[in-house]
């Protein structure tokens, strides 16, 4: 098997029809790099820089992000790294940030919401994430996001933190790539704007599932109700990858969703330009993609989009899945 894994990471990310796919790696910190890369990761599309608040009593540094992330960017080697600002949310308990206990953390004070109310915790990270794009290709990503004005207010504070940088004299990247999870239904529905406003999208599927479905991620007696083959879901994310081809911008995938065999055909169909995923899913998706034309996908993600039900079109791929062999 680990044979066969290292033959498929050499293999080019193609379809048989020779369009290109990229497929990245999640990982969750800097070391997680080189086993992505490994697995035939060609960039991380997801690097999720929680533990950097979890694992210690106070605030992480500038200095220390700064380490972490110029890391992860070295080990990728010049390829892209998108880089999440820090996504906590009120139901993790943090020692080096007092959380308010709520009655629906997910709906609560969590990721973009509690940076943009603490602008210095969120300029440090910034600038973190610049002075590291100057060692590889980051790409700084918002999660979380809800409204225009959010994605505004966080843009604000990364030219104060430019402007900073440059005040002192310290090396960053100023052409950083800025993008935002779209993770909320919200976001999803105004793509078209936000879009012209950022420089790429990535879906966030564990989050869009949930709030899209009504459906708490994490409670097992209504697992059965979490399907992102869902239509409401697979019509949220063809809207959101038109919206920004729309505006000449790449959409990639981040959550679960990337990494499940029976959505690739469907997701590809759609358009998804980036498919990211913990690294150990990268040779079997990518063994979906090498077995498929692209016009194929097109044809079953329009048919998909037709079906009633999240049964029906997994039905439907699993056919077509076992016609293909
Ligand atoms: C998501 O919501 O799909 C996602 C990738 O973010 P997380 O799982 O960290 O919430
Ligand atoms: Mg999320």
């Amino acid at each position: 098997v680990l044979q066969t894994m290292k033959e498929s990471a050499n293999l080019p990310a193609k379809t048989k029809d020779g369009h290109d796919v990229l497929l990245f790696g999640n990982i969750g910190k800097a070391d997680d790099a080189a086993k992505a890369r490994e697995l035939g990761a060609e960039g991380i599309g997801l690097f999720r820089t929680e533990f950097l608040y979890m694992e210690r009593d106070e605030l992480p540094n500038e200095e220390v992000q700064y380490e972490a992330y110029k890391a992860c960017a070295e080990a990728m080697d010049g390829r892209p790294v998108i880089i999440r600002t820090m996504d906590i949310g009120g139901d993790k308990e943090l020692k080096c940030l007092a959380l308010p206990k709520e009655m629906n953390p997910f709906l609560g004070y969590r990721a973009i919401r509690i940076c943009l109310a603490e602008p210095d915790m969120f300029k440090t990270q910034l600038k973190a994430l610049l002075r590291a794009g100057v060692h590889g290709q980051v790409h700084i990503m918002y999660p979380m996001i809800s409204s225009l004005d959010e994605v505004r207010r966080a843009n604000a504070l990364l030219q104060e933190a430019k402007d900073e940088l440059a005040a002192a004299g310290v090396a960053f990247n100023g052409d950083t790539p800025v993008g935002i999870m779209v993770e909320t239904p919200a976001a999803a529905m105004i793509a078209d704007i936000l879009a012209k406003e950022v420089d790429f999208f990535s879906i966030g599927t564990n989050d869009l599932c949930q709030y899209t479905l009504a459906v708490d991620r994490m409670n097992e007696r209504i697992g059965q109700l979490y399907e992102p083959l869902h239509p409401a879901v697979l019509r949220l994310i063809k809207q959101v990858i038109d919206a920004s081809h729309k505006e000449g911008k790449l959409t990639g995938m981040c959550g679960e969703m990337a990494g499940d065999p029976m959505a690739t055909m469907i997701l590809l169909g759609l358009g998804l330009d980036e498919f990211s995923m913990s690294a150990t899913a990268i040779p079997m998706i990518k063994a979906v993609l090498r077995s498929v034309t692209v016009d194929e996908c097109r044809h079953m993600a329009a048919k998909a989009l037709t079906l009633g039900s999240a049964k029906e079109i997994a039905a439907y791929v699993t056919r077509i899945m076992t016609e293909k062999g």
